[in-house]
């Protein structure tokens, strides 16, 4: 949504309901995790109102743990903090999970997989970003691929259902990659509110499908 024409919210948001898309993504920054500042609880709150799909709010924010209930008040449905973000991420995803969210964990392009390695089995999503966070529109970072690659081995070997999802740089040179490399869930803004017909672009992207099952 942080694509999405502000002015025009309402249209946006129907044209999400007619599409193929499946959820809402969301991200809320704060200007201090991330350098940029996106929206609060009003604007989610309108989309909440609107929205036929699930909502999947990313957190790029810090001490996202103080805003858990909040979140919940305004249809949060998936609710993802960055692992870099989280002094104590076991409790803050026991605590999204509490509030009968699903809970996720993103992490920044830098962060090794190997630290999910104890948090996985109790993990619904894991949000991996493929740009630096903070704005939309960004470069796709190749290493992406090889990270997912590795992510969905550790997710099978700990007999997690963890999902993956691929933040960034989604577009339809990407995304056939992506899922063969085992992402489950591809965010995509830019490339398709940029798009001339949003519609036919999501379903384009709907289309493609990997080599290994996927729900994208
Ligand atoms: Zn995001």
């Amino acid at each position: 949504m942080l694509s999405a024409d502000f002015a025009n919210l309402g249209n946006d948001i129907e044209m999400i309901n007619a599409s193929k898309a499946d959820w809402f993504h969301i991200d809320v920054m704060d200007g201090v995790f991330v350098p940029n500042i996106s929206f609060g609880f009003p604007i989610i709150k309108s989309i909440q109102k609107l929205a036929k799909k699930p909502l999947d709010v990313h957190l790029m924010i810090v001490q996202p743990e103080r805003y858990i209930k909040d979140f919940k008040a305004v249809g949060a449905e998936y609710l993802s903090v960055h692992y870099e973000a989280c002094t104590h991420l076991h409790r803050t995803i026991f605590a999204i999970k509490e509030e009968g969210m699903k809970a996720g964990i993103a992490i920044n392009p830098h962060t090794p997989i190997s630290l999910l390695k104890d948090v996985i089995k109790d993990t619904d999503l894991v949000c991996m970003m493929s740009v630096n966070p903070g704005f939309g529109g960004q470069k796709f970072i190749e290493q992406t691929y090889e990270k997912c690659r590795e992510l969905r081995t550790l997710i099978e070997n700990s007999g997690s259902k963890c999902l993956i999802e691929i933040d960034g740089g989604v577009n339809q040179n990407t995304a056939p990659l992506l899922l063969e490399a085992g992402a489950d869930v591809l965010v995509a803004g830019n490339y398709v509110f940029g798009s001339e017909n949003p519609l036919a672009t999501i379903e384009s992207l709907k289309n493609i499908h990997g080599n290994t099952t996927s729900k994208a």
